[in-house]
């Protein structure tokens, strides 16, 4: 399965190579022409059958957070910074796999035994942690682990459940946003009445650097970008709606921190999956942001919505997808697309 084997690849923002290899074999006989630019940004083109004159841009990053290591101690272990968003609370005693050569390491924590009782109440700060590759001193620990080296979550890719069940939840890591990848393959099997321009970008994560970069280069007419959000349906005591919940469908973004969605587009996708059926929601407003951001922005303006499969815990080590969510985005971009009016763009 693609989505399995995008999620146990390799690649936090500025290091996405490992990603970019497997969608480049995947796409590069589907595709009319493609091309690696400067930062790193994969772009392919799918042209159209030509009834439209339309050039659309669809968009999903391939980076994923993780962490960098920044230098090692006379001791052995290894200090690190954050690449993206984590929470600090979700690293201790966690296994992260280092660089190509996927050299292991935990994240080291003070055993409960030892914690006074100030320690048990505070999150440890993660410039206060360190990842333990098991070396016994500083030359072993930059041998395996050199200043710049990348980590990612030693996650697996698992079912959790049994299909049969009617449930069909997967866990992994980078579901945010290899599961817009893996959508923007498929995509990618057929044609549609107008250019489709495919970016899989670089450098979401730490600000929608590598997605302004391929808008201003491909001048396109309207833009849509698959992405991964987080569910947070989980009980709470205090009542705060979810930003999208699991098993509901695809999630429409109205709005999020980096911008506003096309109302026209939102309107294309509420109708298309109303008529055909198509389980939707939508994300709740004004929460975190996305490639949109900036393509939005890119030369005179481009209208764009972003579609995102919810989510559990991204942004953790393991998060928690519905593969019905997942197929359910997938065919509402398929056939919003389609619909897209030849006269969209005067
Ligand atoms: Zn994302």
């Amino acid at each position: 399965m693609l989505l399995q084997r995008l999620s146990e690849a390799h690649g936090i923002a500025g290091h996405e190579e490992e990603v970019r290899a497997v969608l480049l074999e995947q796409i590069r006989d589907r595709v009319d022409a493609c091309r690696i630019d400067g930062m790193g940004n994969l772009i392919a083109l799918k042209k159209g059958t030509g009834s439209s004159p339309l050039r659309v841009l669809v968009a999903a990053h391939m980076d994923e957070v993780g962490l960098m290591i920044t230098s090692a101690e006379e001791s052995g272990v290894l200090r690190f910074a954050k690449v993206g968003g984590i929470d600090d609370r979700v690293l201790p005693a966690r296994v992260v796999l280092i660089g190509p050569k996927r050299v292991p390491g935990v994240i080291g924590v003070k055993p409960v035994h030892l914690l006074d009782k100030g320690e048990r109440d505070r999150v440890t700060e993660s410039r206060q942690l360190t990842i333990d590759v098991g070396a016994t001193g500083k030359a072993e620990a930059e041998k395996l682990a050199p200043r710049g080296e990348f980590a990612v979550f030693a996650t697996e890719f698992i079912a959790l459940s049994d299909p049969s069940s009617g449930y069909r939840t997967v866990q992994g890591k980078a579901f945010d946003d290899r599961a817009g990848c893996a959508i923007l393959v498929e995509l990618l099997q057929e044609r549609f009445p107008f250019d489709l321009v495919a970016a899989f970008t670089v450098q979401e994560e730490v600000g929608l650097r590598g997605a302004r970069v391929a808008a201003g280069a491909e001048k396109p007419d309207a833009a849509l970008v698959l992405e991964c959000t987080g569910a947070n349906e989980v009980p709470t005591t205090r009542d705060t709606s979810p930003s999208t919940r699991l098993g509901s469908g695809p999630a429409i973004t109205l709005r999020d921190t980096s911008f506003i969605s096309d109302p026209r587009l939102v309107e294309l996708f509420r109708t298309a999956a109303r008529e055909k059926s198509i389980p939707h929601q939508y994300k709740q407003p004004n929460i975190g942001g996305t490639d949109a951001g900036s393509i939005h922005r890119a030369r005179d303006g481009v209208p764009s919505l972003t579609l995102a499969v919810p989510a559990r815990y991204i942004h953790s080590p393991s998060s928690i997808l519905d593969l019905t969510d997942f197929e359910n985005t997938a065919a509402l971009a398929r056939e919003a697309l389609h619909r897209l009016p030849r006269g969209f763009v005067p």
